[in-house]
């Protein structure tokens, strides 16, 4: 569907703003009782209503983007499971894409979040046909006891055949969520998991999340009346350190906070995120940022979905300050492991940050929070590990 890379393209554009095009798919199979994100049971006529929907808004962000010098470099389809849609669904969303953003030129990586439970050869050989280059899976843990405590709707057998399909169908570019942390998980629990890690090689990226909590989850509900048991903090750095050290033998290098690749194979989209460039969203609950607006598409589904309200409702907007925004992006570039560039923040914002922020920053560094090399300040593996209270200080 994506003709191939054409380089000479993206050199020639590179003055232009680019960012990445997200795209929001509201439905699983079953809500799992950690997450957060928007999504319902899956079911045709509600799948019918938002293709309807979401291609109606592509025509709308198309107008929106055609007037700003912005150039589209990669697509990302999230949720929820995109997996759940049909083939003749997703091909749609695909075609009517690629004619509204993609005309002349290849995303540089076109990535599909799927899970074990909705995977199978005949869907990944159709991904890789309609021009997909990466695949994320769902996995989240290789233990039975993991995937029973945070009630994934499939097995750990499931989930490496995922993998092994992936390959297949010819993915090079495999990326396996995985979550630690996961109620009464015990350290010989981890390790198992990354034994069978360490067996899976085709996967060439990993997202390991620290379970949190959020609020509106069944876990938060069980943890407000005590019915949750989850790990204490000594435990949780422990792991992580387990991780990390266990995936660096591995040859995954960590390049953000949560995120391990293999040399070459870091995710471009996400990084954009990091970088606090600009993207589109599109679904319900898709947040899109064409500095300085920001703003997030309507949660409630049956309001996305129904076509009395012509152009989606907005939940909220919000336009960004110069300031506000050069907070932002040292704060969201200090998840990376290369950190922020000095002189990049000068001259994206017109700001020093040492002189911004002054006294805070260098007794973070005396502190040895963060640190400063080749004019770039990073958070420390000491900071990484209190990420949150030193990110807080700087917000
Ligand atoms: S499958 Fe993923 S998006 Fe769906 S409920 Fe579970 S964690 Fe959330």
């Amino acid at each position: 569907m994506f003709s191939s890379f054409n380089s000479k393209l993206i050199t020639q554009n590179s003055t232009l703003l680019s960012g990445g095009l997200y795209i929001h798919v509201p439905f699983c199979r079953k809500k799992c009782p950690y997450c957060d994100f928007l999504s319902i049971p899956y079911s045709k006529e509600a799948e019918a209503k938002y293709l309807k929907r979401l291609l109606g808004e592509l025509k709308e962000k198309k107008r929106l983007v055609a007037k700003r010098p912005f150039n589209l470099k990669t697509l990302y389809v999230g949720g929820g499971t995109p997996s759940v849609l049909s083939l003749e669904s997703i091909t749609k969303i695909v075609e009517a894409v690629k004619e509204a953003f993609f005309r002349d030129r290849p995303p540089v990586e076109a990535t599909i979040e799927c899970n074990p439970e909705s995977s199978s050869l005949k869907s990944f050989k159709k991904f890789k046909e309609l021009g997909f280059s990466r695949l994320s899976i769902g996995v989240q843990d290789l233990t039975q006891r993991g995937l029973d405590a945070l009630d994934r709707p499939h097995g750990v057998i499931e989930a490496k055949n995922a993998i092994e399909l992936a390959k297949e169908a010819g993915f090079e570019d495999i990326s396996i969520d995985l979550i630690f942390g996961w109620p009464t998980q015990s350290k010989e629990e981890l390790l198992t998991t990354l034994d069978l890690v360490a067996t899976l090689k085709a996967v060439t990226h990993i997202s390991y999340y620290e379970l949190t909590i959020e609020e509106n989850t069944k876990f938060y509900e069980l943890e407000s009346l005590g019915r949750l048991e989850v790990l204490n903090q000594d435990t949780l750095w422990e792991f992580t350190e387990i991780i990390e050290d266990t995936l660096k033998k591995l040859g995954f290098t960590q390049y953000e906070i949560s995120n391990f690749a293999k040399p070459g194979h870091e995710a471009r989209h996400n990084t954009g995120y990091w970088k606090n460039l600009p993207y589109i969203g599109l679904g319900p609950s898709a947040v899109s940022y064409l500095p300085p607006r920001r703003w997030m598409n309507v949660r409630d589904l049956n309001l996305y979905l129904d076509p009395g309200f012509g152009e989606i409702p907005i939940e909220w907007e919000e336009s960004l300050e110069n300031e506000e925004s050069f907070r932002e992006t040292l704060v969201i570039g200090l998840r990376m492991v290369e950190g922020v560039s000095i002189k990049g923040l000068e001259m994206r914002y017109g700001i020093n940050p040492f002189d911004y922020y002054g006294q805070t920053l260098n007794e973070l560094m005396e502190d040895n929070f963060l640190g400063l090399e080749n004019d770039h300040l990073f958070l420390t593996k000491k900071g990484r590990r209190v990420a949150n209270g030193v990110l807080s200080k700087l917000v």
